[in-house]
């Protein structure tokens, strides 16, 4: 497939514009300095060819909207249309964060509304929604908690982290200059609770639990852990990337939390996984709120403001508000689906987890065999044995159709292929997942060299993945002059 910059030819165009009707003085006016030495480079290409462009290019890869995606950890629902249509309307693709507050009352609005539902969610009474991204969010929690912790005069330096925790947890801890230290499991796939014992005292800061973890489970010891961190002065984090478990089922807040983070991006339905704009709004105990990033979507009488008169903030971390589109795409998600909904959301999810685990369990070692959350965890090691290894099923599942699942992901279960099938998928299709997934076992048997050789389907084959992210090659058209 040809780039733009390939199919580019000089003088085409995909936009009408009206005559010019200002003088060229305006322009002539403009330093010499701020003006471009030579025109920006840009493909210049028919309307029909760049929809047909894009369109291809999404075809070649895989989406949501293409087909099944249960990439664990990543909640790949399907995010209804309708999100679009209510972040597109002019009246909040058109205005600007600097405008003042008494034209944006709607978009504040929106922002304080969504505020007192995740309030509600997570049973914290209050929330920012400036980071943009859930290791964002862990970066941005832990920020507070050093603040938290100057104030009182106390000098923490550790966060402890179960093994079972989120990748990205050990890295936001180091990020914000505190040293991590790891949490073993036990054999049921919880925190190692005579360890935590052990390690919790008064130079650990935070303990940063994920809920349900990554294998799936959740820490059911959860009242313990909460007496065990408060007794010794630290703070509970929850990592609530996965809080599409929890939806109307349990607070966070309840548990002994004090700083959650969420994806709204994942739970609450924005596209994600490109690198797109995400939104991991944070909530927090009262007691914190003094350290949290600055502005915060008021209301009095006269209206909707933002409250700047934070004097212990820890600043700003991301430009303005975080991303406003998102913030929309997410209340209208949770308006659509009211209360009722989201308890069904989370119900429908675990159901779903539970019946891929079940029906799969024969043909694949299923390492932990409790009640599973919203995602599950199995192991290949069985098809190690036949030499067969989990990347070559996870190629094998392209060629039938499907995303593959997280793999090799927790490290704590070797061989991992982590399945999180999300609310939003049919009977019908986790059954033609199912029907895959004993196809691929039997073929481990029968035809091994078919899942090695795998994908054959694909726009490419096996990529080399490493030279792919650490030697990036972007080409430009004048790279060839
Ligand atoms: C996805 C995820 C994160 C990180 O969120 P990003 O938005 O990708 O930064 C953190 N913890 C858990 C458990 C996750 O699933």
């Amino acid at each position: 497939m040809k780039t733009l910059f390939e199919i580019s030819k000089p003088g085409r165009k995909a936009y009408t514009l009206p005559p010019k009707d200002v003088s060229g003085e305006l322009l002539e006016s403009l330093p010499s300095r701020f003006k471009r030495k030579r025109p920006l480079r840009l493909p210049e290409v028919s309307e029909v060819d760049a929809v047909r462009y894009w369109t291809n290019l999404s075809q070649r890869n895989f989406h949501i909207e293409k087909g099944f995606y249960p990439l664990g950890s990543c909640t790949m629902k399907y995010n209804p249309k309708i999100n679009e249509e209510t972040a597109a309307l002019p009246g909040f693709t058109e205005i600007h964060p600097l405008q003042p507050v008494s034209t944006v009352q709607g978009a504040l609005e929106l922002m304080y509304e969504l505020e007192q539902i995740m309030v509600e969610i997570t049973g914290l009474p209050v929330v920012s929604f400036q980071p943009v991204a859930g290791a964002h969010g862990e970066t941005t929690g832990l920020m507070l908690a050093r603040a938290y912790f100057e104030s009182k005069g106390e000098n923490r330096g550790t966060v402890l982290v179960p093994d079972s925790s989120h990748g990205t947890n050990p890295a936001s801890t180091t990020l914000s200059g505190f040293k991590s230290e790891k949490i073993s499991s036990n054999e049921r796939g919880l925190v190692n609770i005579d360890e935590l014992e052990k390690k919790m005292d008064e130079n650990v800061a935070v303990l940063m639990l994920t809920n349900p973890n990554t294998l799936g489970l959740f820490e059911s010891e959860i009242k313990r852990i909460d007496e065990i961190v408060h007794k010794k002065g630290g703070l509970l984090y929850l990592d609530g990337a996965n809080l599409n478990a929890l939806l109307g089922i349990i607070k966070p807040g309840n548990e002994g939390f004090d700083i959650v983070h969420l994806n709204l991006h994942k739970t609450f339905s924005t596209p994600h996984g490109g690198g797109g704009p995400g939104g991991g709004g944070l909530a927090v105990r009262a007691d914190i709120e003094p350290f949290l990033p600055v502005p915060i979507v008021k209301k009095r009488d006269t209206g909707y403001y933002l409250d700047y008169d934070y004097p212990q903030s820890i600043g700003k971390i991301h430009s303005f508000y975080g991303n406003f589109n998102v913030l929309v795409k997410a209340y209208t998600y949770l308006k659509m689906l009211g209360c009722k909904g989201l308890k069904r959301v989370s119900e429908n999810a675990i159901i779903n987890a539970n019946y891929l685990k079940e029906s799969l369990k024969d043909d694949f070692e299923l390492p932990y065999k409790q009640l599973a959350m919203h995602e599950f965890v199995l192991s290949g090691s069985k098809q190690k044995k036949l030499g067969v290894k989990t990347l070559d099923i996870a190629k094998r599942l392209l060629d039938l159709g499907f995303h593959a699942p997280t793999v090799y992901f927790p490290l704590i279960v070797p061989e991992a292929l982590m399945i999180e099938p999300t609310e939003t998928e049919s009977k019908d299709t986790l059954d033609a997942f199912i029907a895959a997934m004993k196809k691929i076992a039997e073929e481990a048997v029968n035809e091994p060299e078919k899942l090695k050789n795998a994908p054959v389907t694909t726009p490419v084959r096996r990529l080399d993945e490493i030279n792919a992210a650490r030697m990036l090659k972007v080409k430009h058209s004048w790279d060839k002059e």
